[in-house]
């Protein structure tokens, strides 16, 4: 095992990865730039380097102040979280050459399954069911791209190869849109993800999300530990999480785990993995792979009692798999709650100084996150401040027990969206379960918010 691990991230995923580390005896380094010194896990942590002022390209994405903070304080691995660097196969390559231990997949993995033409490419050779789409990316000829939206059949949705975060994808209604909306999606992909690369797939009209943790070691053993479903989004951006996925029979589930697992094996994929799909009428279609942490993956943790960070660090370090496919059993039902620093219906962020924070507690609730009273939350960032995560027995009782600890809740100074959040657990069909990709921003507008 590691006696030393560098965390290459921030907020509440850098002090999940310091909480790992001091269970398993590691030392961890955390790294900061100015605007997070107050950071929670910074005060805690028991080696700490600047890497550069506020702004993420000076600091959180600057390769060489990462790597150099290794150097100095004798790190012999990197986790990189999730966001930032989590997902650059050069940043994967430049830690392996510098001789550290990248906490994550080859540089050859994150770049396949980091190009979303090329993952889809992957995954169908594997055998795992795609969204009907283009052949790969599209070509400039008008003519062609008009004929390939018509046997796919409209809605299509233009996506970028290098997109992420629920951006870079534009949905097209008609022909007469079709070109327009493909040149457009493609300067903007070419600015925000430096790949002007685009595809196109069908728009399913009403799916859920629906997606498959797996582990894997470099021994070629990997097991799925069910699924969650992140269907409530908002801007095709999860808000609430759960596992298992209310109502999808198991037999499904465990089809498409399966298929996972072996994408895995003949792909050689090592450390934590999602594969996303879109499910609809009994059907997965798979979307992307997410080669790291994910932000959701406490729900996946509650219900089958795998701690999934530790375990990266375990295969990366060069451990088996501690368990097997048929070690794996699921047990009850958990929620995620993301807590952001933004106002609950208009969603302008708000960051500034916390000046009140009672985080919930009680049986069955974990809270995880780096804010504290008197924190000042900086505006440089993503806008999640921490997520509060449920479980029990049934879904029911997931769900009281996250309304009681949503109301025990109270952060001032600041506005969140714990407001809406108390609004969605007490809604009667997110209690019935199973909502689709829509809901939330349907309610949303239904509410007038
Ligand atoms: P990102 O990497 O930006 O998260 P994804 O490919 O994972 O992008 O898609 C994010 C979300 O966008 C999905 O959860 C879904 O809500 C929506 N979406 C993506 N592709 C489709 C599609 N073919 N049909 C309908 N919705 C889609």
């Amino acid at each position: 095992m590691f006696k030393k691990i560098l965390v290459a991230n921030r907020g509440e995923i850098a002090l999940r990865v310091q909480r790992a580390c001091r269970e398993m005896g590691v030392t961890a380094v955390m790294v900061y730039s100015e605007a997070d010194r107050d950071a929670k896990y910074v005060k805690l942590a028991e080696e700490a380097v600047c890497i550069g002022p506020a702004p993420s390209a000076l600091s959180y994405l600057n390769m060489p102040a990462i790597i150099s903070a290794a150097e100095v304080t004798d790190a012999e691995a990197i986790h990189p979280g999730y966001g930032f660097l989590s997902e650059n196969a050069a940043f994967a390559e430049r830690v392996e050459k510098s001789g550290f231990q990248f906490i994550g997949p080859t540089p050859e993995s994150i770049r396949i399954m980091g190009d979303k033409v090329s993952a889809k490419a992957a995954m169908i050779r594997a055998g795992v069911p795609c969204v009907p789409g283009s052949e790969g990316e599209l070509g400039e000829d008008p003519t062609i791209n008009k004929r390939i939206a018509k046997a796919i059949g409209y809605p299509v949705i233009i996506k970028a190869a290098g997109g992420g975060g629920g951006r870079g994808m534009r949905v097209v209604h008609t022909e007469a849109a079709l070109i327009n909306a493909i040149q457009m999606t493609k300067a903007e992909a070419g600015a925000a993800f430096n790949n002007p690369a685009v595809y196109m797939e069908k728009f399913l009209q009403n799916p859920r999300h629906i997606e498959i943790q797996i582990l894997a070691d470099k021994f070629k053993n990997a097991v799925y530990l069910g699924e969650r479903d992140c269907s409530m989004q908002r801007r095709h951006q999860k808000v609430i999480e759960e596992a298992p996925a209310p109502g999808i029979p198991r037999k499904l589930i465990e089809r498409i785990g399966e298929r996972c697992v072996a994408a895995c094996k003949k792909i050689g994929y090592r450390g934590a993995g999602t594969f996303e799909f879109l499910y609809e009428n009994g059907e997965f279609y798979f979307i992307e792979m997410n080669t790291r942490v994910q932000v959701e993956h406490p729900v996946t943790e509650l219900i089958s009692g795998v701690d999934i960070v530790k375990t990266q660090i375990m295969v990366a370090a060069g451990e088996k798999l501690p368990f097997t496919q048929r070690d794996i059993v699921l047990r009850g039902h958990a929620i995620e709650c993301r807590v952001n620093a933004e106002d609950p219906y208009k969603f302008t962020p708000s960051p500034g100084r916390i000046t009140t924070w009672h985080a919930p507690g009680g049986p069955g609730i974990r809270v995880d996150s780096h804010a504290y009273a008197n924190y000042f939350v900086p505006p440089n960032y993503d806008s999640m401040i921490g997520k509060i995560i449920a479980h029990g027995d049934t879904r029911e009782q997931a769900i009281a027990r996250m309304r009681t600890a949503l109301l025990e809740t109270a952060i001032e100074g600041i506005k969140t969206n714990v407001p809406l959040h108390r609004e969605v657990m007490v809604d009667a069909r997110f209690q019935e379960g199973g909502t689709n990709i829509h809901y939330l921003e349907e309610w949303l507008a239904a509410h007038n918010r």
